[in-house]
């Protein structure tokens, strides 16, 4: 019998599983087969994601993270709305490749007696008073005190059977360029490049992480489209989207090597039962706006782990109130800065005629005003989310509704009204 059983291996379930084998007997299972290569994501990882997982990872290993994140580009048609960590202070965070931060994890659970099993899918869950069993589609069994599901946007069908909700679920896409370093650099100054443009997508932006000899570039598409529809439309915008030509001149690609996944977000309404928790993406924990997972992937990590050890020591029943803490724990320090993401998805991603406009002022708005850089990059770098001040978003509002044409005011004030409800 295992204390902990995970299922998955994503930034989660692998910093979850880190972290708890150091207190319990714990089980990490992961569908696909990490032996063979996984491809590499090249992510951002602000400042703020830190905390979390500070102990962890070394913070020099330039495999982990291979540059610093100096500069955003919030980039409309019109302008570039730039946040250079330079004029404030620290650096924005890291440009990551997360599979690597993943092996590291992994590789600290092994040491520390934990078990990895990799190219097993689970596929039965059962529930018994004081343990579950855990069927693997081989019909192996495993049983555990403790369940955490980690399966982000890939684990539906046993999170449905185990009663909890699901998440919204959207498509996205991402591509690597490759180039060498000064190539890279001289074709593109951003570490992080975020465009919104709605006839690329009404739901998400298209981006570029920058990374050494590498661009993560695609963007995150509309509920119910297709992977064919994703991947042609990534190539037409790849071949013909005029103000992205720069970057993409003189770097190799092969879009045979595009990924297309889901991505899930807009909270569940409660990530625990008797004897199981619900961390990261498959709790919808993805910020609205900006699609920011790799944060609450290690929050959903440390606090679970922090509920956990307590309960452990009594050889507790986890019971779902002893589990609620975990609950009111992630809604603690995460939902309040969720709030600005929530409030921009509901201004951006919709169908309006207004959005471009919108998006323009936005961008225009942080090239010419300080203070609401300086905002943005406060919540960068802020190492206790619980403490996001909203009231700096609020400025932010403001300033931006200030800058609309007197006509869209009229229209528009209801939304932001609304916004700022949200
Ligand atoms: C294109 C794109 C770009 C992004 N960029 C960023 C970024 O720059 N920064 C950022 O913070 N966030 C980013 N995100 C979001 C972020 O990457 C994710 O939200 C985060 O990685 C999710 O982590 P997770 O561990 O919750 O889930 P996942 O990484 O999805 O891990 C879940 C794991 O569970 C396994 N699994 C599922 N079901 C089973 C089963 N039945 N049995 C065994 N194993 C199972 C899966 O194989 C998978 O490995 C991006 C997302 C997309 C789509």
């Amino acid at each position: 019998m295992y204390d902990v059983i995970i299922i998955g291996a994503g930034i989660a379930g692998a910093t979850f599983a880190s972290k708890i084998s150091k207190y319990a007997k714990t089980l990490l299972i992961e569908t696909q087969d990490y032996h063979k290569e996984i491809p590499i994501k090249t992510n951002i990882f602000p400042e703020h994601n830190r905390p979390f997982i500070k102990d962890e990872i070394d913070w020099n290993n330039k495999k982990i993270f291979p540059s610093l994140h100096i500069k955003s580009n919030y980039m409309s048609d019109e302008f570039n709305g730039v946040i250079d960590s330079k004029e404030f202070g620290i650096p924005l965070g890291n440009i990551c490749y997360t599979e690597n931060i993943i092996e590291v994890l992994i590789n600290q659970l092994e040491e520390q007696g934990g078990e990895f099993k990799a190219n097993e899918k689970i596929s039965k869950i059962n529930r018994h008073t004081d343990h579950l069993e855990i069927i693997n589609d081989k019909g192996e069994l495993y049983t555990t005190k403790v369940l955490a599901l980690a399966t982000g946007s890939r684990g539906f069908d046993l999170q449905r059977s185990l009663g909890f909700e699901i998440p919204d679920h959207y498509i996205g896409t991402f591509l690597h360029l490759f180039g060498d370093e000064d190539k890279i650099n001289e074709n593109l100054e951003y570490d992080y490049t975020f465009h919104i443009n709605p006839k690329i997508s009404r739901d998400g932006p298209f981006f570029f992480n920058k990374g050494v000899e590498r661009i993560s570039t695609g963007y995150l598409g509309q509920k119910g489209e297709t992977k064919e529809s994703i991947l042609s439309k990534l190539e037409r915008i790849l071949n013909n989207y005029k103000p992205i030509q720069p970057v993409l001149n003189g770097l190799k690609y092969d879009l045979s090597t595009a990924v297309v996944g889901d991505i899930s977000k807009h909270p569940i309404k409660s990530f625990t039962k008797d004897r199981v928790l619900v961390l990261g993406e498959a709790a919808g924990l993805v910020t609205a706006f900006f699609y920011e997972g790799l944060l609450s992937g290690v929050a959903c990590a440390d606090i679970a782990t922090k509920t956990l050890i307590p309960l452990l020591e009594k050889d507790s029943n986890f019971t779902n109130s002893e589990l609620h803490k975990y609950d009111e724990e992630v809604r603690r320090v995460l939902l309040t800065y969720y709030k600005n993401g929530n409030a921009l998805e509901y201004l951006i991603y919709n169908e309006g005629s207004h959005v471009k406009t919108l998006w323009r002022l936005y961008t225009e708005l942080l090239k010419e005003n300080k203070l609401a850089r300086q905002y943005i990059y406060e919540a960068y770098i802020n190492h206790d989310l619980s403490t996001h001040n909203t009231s700096n978003d609020r400025y932010v509002g403001e300033k931006w509704f200030g800058k609309l044409p007197t006509l869209s005011k009229i229209t528009l004030s209801p939304k932001f009204f609304r916004a700022l409800l949200l």
